[in-house]
C-alpha cells in the first residue's frame, strides 16, 4: 500500500506531508489498518483543459483535485494557479487540509486543487475562460455538500466568482455555497480575505504571551507579500510589533527600526517598483538573508521547503509562524526542535483562511450573514483554542507543537473512520 501511494503521487511535498503523518502515528500507536488508509487521499482527478488563447491558438493546462478524506464532512481547500503545481504536490496539500480542519474542529475534511499555470502570463480573458472550463471539468466531485474550493496561491475572489457562476450554470440556480474566498456581493463572508493573516497573528500573539515576551520587544520578518504575507505584516503591526523584514520572490525589504508596512504595501500593490528598490524605506536583503535574520518572530508566509538542513542552523528566531504550507523540511524540522525555536506548525498557523471559509459557507447556506467584528472574534476563539490544546498536549507528552498538532487532528479523523467503519 505504502508503495502504491508513493508511487501514484510521489513528489518531495507528499513525501514531506506523508513522513509528517508517520511520525504522529508512530507516536499516538494509530491503528495500522487506519494507518494505510490516511496515507492514501481518497480520490484524485487529473484533468486536461484546452483554452482558446488570445492570439486563437489553443493551448492545453492540466489540472488537478484531489480529496484526500471525508470522513468527518465535505471535503475543503484552495485551489492553486501555479507553473509548479502537479498532482503528487495538490496530494499533499490536500492530506494537510484534513489535519487543518480537524484541529480547528470544522466539519469538513480535506482537499486541493490546481492548474499548472503561471496565471500573471494569461490575459483576464484567458484566465476566466481557463477557470470555467476547470470548474466544468471538476464539476462531477464538487459541490456544497461534496467538496468546497477556496483561493490558495495564484487564485483569488474574481476566480472564486466565475468558478461559482459556472457551477450555478450547470445546476441552473445559484449556490453561493460551493465555493469560498468570494467577493461579498455574490455570498462572500467579510473578513475572509485578511482571515489567513489575522489567525496568523492570534496564534503568534499567544506563542509571545506563553514565552513572556513583550510585543513592544518584538520584531518579526516575513517572506512573501501575497495574500497571506501583506496581511499579517499589516495587522501585526497594528498589534504593536516591529516588521523589520519583508521579501517576495525577487528579493526584500530590512530596516532594523521597524518598515512603514502601510506605505511600502501601497507603493508595492500598486506594483510599479520592487521591494528591493525602495531604498527610502530600508536596504534590500536577499531571501535567503531574510529567512537568517536576526528577529523574534520568522513567518514564512510563501511557498514548501524553504526551511531545510542549509538553513535551519543558521535561523535567528525565537518563535518559526509557518503562514505557508510546508515551509519546513523534515530534516530542517528536528534542526529546530533541538534549538529550542518554539515552532507554530502550519496546520494550525494558517487555519484562518479555512475557519473563516467555513463561516462564509455557514452563512451562505443559512442565508443569513453576520458582522465583521464576529467574524473576528470567532475565529480568535477557535484558533486560540486550537493553540492552547495544542500546547497543553504538547507540554504534557514532552513533544513539539507540531507533533501535537498532527495527533490532534489525525485523532478526531480517526475517531470518525472508527465510528463509520469500513464500506463494505
Ligand atoms: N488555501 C487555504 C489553505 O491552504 C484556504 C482553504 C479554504 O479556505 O478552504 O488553508
Amino acid at each position: 500500500m505504502e508503495e502504491a501511494t508513493v508511487t501514484e503521487f510521489d513528489h518531495p511535498t507528499f513525501r514531506l506531508a506523508v513522513a509528517q503523518f508517520d511520525q504522529a502515528a508512530e507516536v499516538m500507536g494509530l491503528d495500522p489498518n487506519l494507518r494505510e488508509r490516511l496515507k492514501a487521499p481518497q480520490r484524485a482527478l487529473t484533468v486536461s483543459l484546452p483554452i482558446r488563447m488570445d492570439d486563437d491558438t489553443v493551448k492545453v493546462f492540466m489540472g488537478y483535485r484531489v480529496q484526500h478524506d471525508s470522513a468527518r464532512g465535505p471535503s475543503k481547500g484552495g485551489i492553486r494557479y501555479h507553473p509548479e503545481v502537479n498532482l503528487g504536490e495538490v496530494a499533499a496539500l490536500s492530506m494537510w487540509m484534513t489535519w487543518k480542519t480537524a484541529i480547528a474542529g470544522l466539519p469538513y475534511g480535506g482537499a486541493k486543487g490546481g492548474v499548472k499555470v503561471s496565471p500573471s502570463t494569461l490575459s483576464l480573458g484567458e484566465l476566466e475562460r481557463l477557470t470555467r472550463r476547470y470548474a466544468a471539468e471538476i464539476f462531477p466531485i464538487i459541490g456544497p455538500d461534496k467538496d468546497i474550493p477556496a483561493p490558495d496561491i495564484g487564485t483569488n475572489a474574481q476566480v472564486m466568482a466565475w468558478l461559482m457562476d459556472t457551477y450555478s450554470e450547470q445546476v441552473g440556480f445559484a449556490v453561493p455555497g460551493v465555493v469560498t474566498g468570494k467577493p461579498l456581493a455574490i455570498g462572500g463572508s467579510a473578513g475572509r480575505e485578511e482571515a489567513t493573516g489575522r489567525g496568523v497573528v492570534n496564534v503568534t500573539l499567544e506563542a509571545l504571551r506563553h514565552l513572556n515576551i513583550d510585543l513592544s520587544n518584538t520584531t518579526v520578518a516575513i517572506q512573501g507579500m501575497g495574500n497571506v504575507g501583506s496581511h499579517t505584516a499589516r495587522i501585526i503591526r497594528q498589534a504593536g510589533a516591529k516588521v523589520i523584514a519583508i521579501s517576495d520572490q525577487l528579493g526584500g525589504l530590512y530596516n532594523p527600526h521597524g518598515l512603514n508596512i502601510p506605505d511600502v504595501l501601497q507603493r508595492y500593490q500598486e506594483g510599479k517598483e520592487p521591494l528591493g528598490s525602495m531604498h527610502k524605506f530600508g536596504d534590500p536583503l536577499t531571501n535567503e538573508e531574510l529567512l537568517t535574520t536576526d528577529c523574534t518572530v520568522l513567518i514564512p508566509a510563501a511557498v514548501a521547503e524553504q526551511i531545510t538542513t542549509h538553513n535551519a542552523a543558521k535561523l535567528r528566531c525565537r518563535i518559526l509562524v509557518e503562514a505557508a504550507n510546508g515551509p519546513t523540511t523534515l530534516e530542517a524540522d528536528s534542526i529546530l526542535a533541538d534549538r529550542d525555536i518554539f515552532t507554530i506548525p502550519d496546520i494550525l498557523a494558517n487555519s484562518g483562511g479555512v475557519i473563516v471559509s467555513y463561516f462564509e459557507w455557514v452563512q451562505d447556506v443559512q442565508r443569513f450573514f453576520w458582522k465583521e467584528a464576529d467574524i473576528h472574534e470567532r475565529l480568535e476563539e477557535i484558533i486560540v483554542a486550537a493553540f492552547q490544546r495544542t500546547l497543553t498536549f504538547a507540554q504534557e507528552n514532552k513533544t513539539t507543537m507540531r507533533i501535537a498538532a498532527l495527533i490532534n487532528g489525525i485523532d478526531r479523523v480517526a475517531q470518525a473512520h472508527q465510528l463509520r467503519g469500513l464500506y463494505p
